[in-house]
């Protein structure tokens, strides 16, 4: 029996054992996967407990990915490149990977839904974490350029100079935005206080994608985005896409994620 888990606080309401469950049922692999909760000071002793029980490896989510990257004794590039891991394979030796997977989930994600991000413009809203291993894996795949806003304009500075070399980057504020985008990425976690950023209508064209990384509700951002015509994707895709690379790196298959998507859809819907 492989056994998987996801580490977080709060934890109980992750969707991982569901995705896990399905796509170990795809690939024919018996795993055990479970939810646990860690108190904010204790994360190293429940990684070391889950590793002491011959867990093969865990998934980390808010608030414990930096923690996470810190815990392991080597990084796959995608952790090395941000600090933040979400995916930690727990070595025979002992030892601990992290990877970091959110990134990729995105690209694919986003890939799905609107082709090549080769050439595209993208606006990126937020410079949290998700920000971070989104704007990483997102300036690899050489989009023509990437606007960060921040509400703190400063950590959006900060993060156009961590990866400046990586590609053709600008930071802005939300009122000085002035050209249409081919892809607005909602990484902030607005949507989940209900707050509507002062994002210009002059941003949209019919076929901008608004991507919302919150998935399971109807967020101001994507009701703005709805309400003006433009395309419209929740991030329960990314949480899939990402999920699938996990499966990767454990099981060495990549399991095909469409019916899995549906599948959490209509789970999220009811
Ligand atoms: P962080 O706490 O690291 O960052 C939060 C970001 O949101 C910061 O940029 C912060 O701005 C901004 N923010 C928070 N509240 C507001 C607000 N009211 N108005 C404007 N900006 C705001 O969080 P993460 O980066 O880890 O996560 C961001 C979101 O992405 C979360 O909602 C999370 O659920 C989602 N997510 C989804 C994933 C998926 O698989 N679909 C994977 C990972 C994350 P400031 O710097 O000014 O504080």
């Amino acid at each position: 029996m492989n056994k998987l888990a996801v580490i977080g606080n709060p934890v109980k309401h992750s969707l991982s054992p569901q995705i896990f469950t399905l796509f170990a049922k795809q690939m024919g692999v018996e795993i055990q996967y479970d939810k646990v909760f860690s108190e904010l000071k204790d994360f190293s002793h429940t990684v070391t407990n889950l590793r002491e029980q011959d867990y093969m490896g865990a998934n980390v989510t808010v608030p414990f990915k930096q923690e996470a990257f810190e815990f392991a004794d080597e990084h796959a590039p995608s952790a090395q490149a941000v600090g933040v891991a979400n995916v930690l394979i727990f070595q025979e030796d002992g030892s601990t990977i992290a990877h970091n997977t959110d990134g990729i989930g995105i690209v694919n994600d986003v890939s799905r839904q609107i082709g090549e991000i080769k050439d595209k413009s993208i606006l990126l809203l937020g410079a949290g974490g998700a920000a971070k291993g989104a704007l990483y894996s997102l300036l690899q795949q050489q989009p023509s350029k990437v606007t960060l806003v921040n509400r703190t304009a400063s950590r959006a500075v900060e993060l156009r100079e961590q990866f400046e070399q990586l590609g053709n980057i600008q930071t802005s504020s939300f009122e000085a935005l002035s050209q249409p985008c081919d892809i607005i990425i909602n990484a902030t976690s607005s949507g989940l206080h209900n707050t509507k950023l002062p994002i210009p209508i002059h941003v949209l064209t019919q076929q901008t994608l608004c991507y919302d990384m919150v998935y399971g509700k109807s967020t101001p951002f994507l009701q703005w985005a709805e309400e003006n015509g433009a395309q419209t994707s929740d991030g329960l895709g990314m949480l899939v896409e990402q999920a699938a690379e996990g499966c990767k790196i454990w099981f060495g298959e990549r399991p095909e994620t469409a019916t899995v998507l549906a599948a959490l859809a209509q789970l999220v819907s009811k």
